[in-house]
């Protein structure tokens, strides 16, 4: 990448990049988006579709990327409706919103063959690339004996730019960055940086904040750090999946994720279930966890009636290098606790919500 301009959060570089190349009227076209991509997006003007592989709708059937772009549904719709509205192909890796699940460098590499076929521009969220590039090597035939630097350069190689959350795979408490191949783009992205978040030299960050970032980039890439973080992900995983727990597999990246229409099969999706569960995880372990679900990305139709969203997950983000394995066991305790009594959880209606980002903010109460 020729530029790359630091930001105080991944979100801030979205909402530069995104109010440039987004606007009224754009599609932006991704694996999942982010619930601030997706934001940030709409925020614009712009429209969001996600084309998750079939694989990646299925929690408890496991596949080796199930973070896949559909690029049958992609070339479907530029098919249908041309290019001229599609602002970018953003791919996310790992895709947080699904599972963390992988994105192969096959798909990368197809989904950039169909960007250049039309001059697409293609971006990476690249907030678990090294995650991800882990995963090609443990799972992508070719990869085996490369070092996760060599494929972490391929991934990049077909992306005209990313977007990057420091505080993901760079280790950081706070930062993020843009990275621009387009040198055009790069100064009318700067110029609004001025504006927002600081000077191009530091963007919001303080120095100590830019220069655990850059070591952070390279500490990420270790094996075996690695090795550790997807084995203790796998390691609670399984352990769940064992008590029955229906879980999202195999394994993620960064995180277990619960299927809460399976946890909870008789609260309907508008009265939130993955919302319910983690208010019950809350209240039983003081386990704090996210949904990503109806509530985060839920919508409502002319009738004000709710489209669900695709899956109902709840999501335990495991921090980096934090947790002890009797604190991963603490937390899997109280989940089986919690399954075991989860006649007991009832549904939830929003009583208050904001017009967007509504999970972050919205009040809700029981049934
Ligand atoms: C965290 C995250 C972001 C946003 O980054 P922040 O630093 O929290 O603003 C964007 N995309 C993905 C995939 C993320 O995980």
């Amino acid at each position: 990448m020729s530029s790359i301009i630091p930001t105080h959060q991944g979100r801030a570089a979205e909402k530069i990049l995104f109010s440039i190349t987004g606007g009224k009227d754009k599609v932006f076209i991704s694996n999942t988006l982010f619930d601030t991509t997706r934001a940030n997006i709409e925020f614009s003007g712009s429209s969001g579709i996600d084309m998750i592989c079939v694989e990646g709708k299925k929690p408890s059937i496991p596949a080796p990327f199930k973070g896949n772009l559909d690029t049958g549904v992609l070339k479907d719709y530029i098919a249908k409706n041309g290019t001229e509205q599609i602002a970018m192909v953003l791919l996310t890796v790992t895709n947080n919103s699904g599972g963390g699940q992988p994105v192969s460098m096959q798909n990368i590499r197809d989904t950039k063959n169909i960007c250049s076929l039309y001059n697409i521009p293609l971006y990476i969220d690249a907030c678990r690339f090294a995650e991800n590039a882990y995963f090609i090597k443990l799972r992508e035939k070719g990869y085996e004996d490369k070092s996760i630097i060599e494929i972490a350069n391929e991934m990049f190689s077909y992306a005209d730019g990313c977007t990057m959350s420091a505080k993901k795979d760079a280790f950081a408490n706070i930062g993020g960055f843009l990275a621009l191949k387009d040198d055009d783009l790069a100064v009318k992205c700067r110029n609004l940086l001025i504006i927002t978040e600081g000077f191009p030299t530091y963007g919001g960050l303080a120095g100590r904040d830019l220069e655990a970032i850059a070591i952070g980039l390279y500490e990420v890439m270790d094996e075996h750090y690695l090795q550790y973080r997807i084995r203790s992900i796998e390691y609670i995983t399984q352990k769940l999946d064992a008590a029955g727990v229906p879980v999202m597999l195999p394994a993620g990246g960064h995180a277990v994720y619960l299927d809460a229409k399976e946890f909870l099969p008789t609260i309907p999706v508008n009265q939130y279930p993955g919302q319910a569960l983690v208010c019950a995880l809350y209240k039983k372990g003081g386990i704090r966890c996210v949904e990503i679900g109806s509530l985060m990305f839920g919508r409502y139709d002319h009738n004000h009636k709710l489209v669900p969203a695709a899956l109902e997950l709840v999501r335990l983000a495991i921090p980096r290098r934090v947790y002890t394995q009797s604190h991963i066991d603490y937390v899997a305790e109280v989940i089986i606790e919690v399954f075991n009594e989860r006649d007991q959880i009832s549904g939830l209606r929003i009583v208050e919500e904001p017009p967007v980002l509504r999970h972050f903010t919205a009040r809700l109460e029981e049934y």
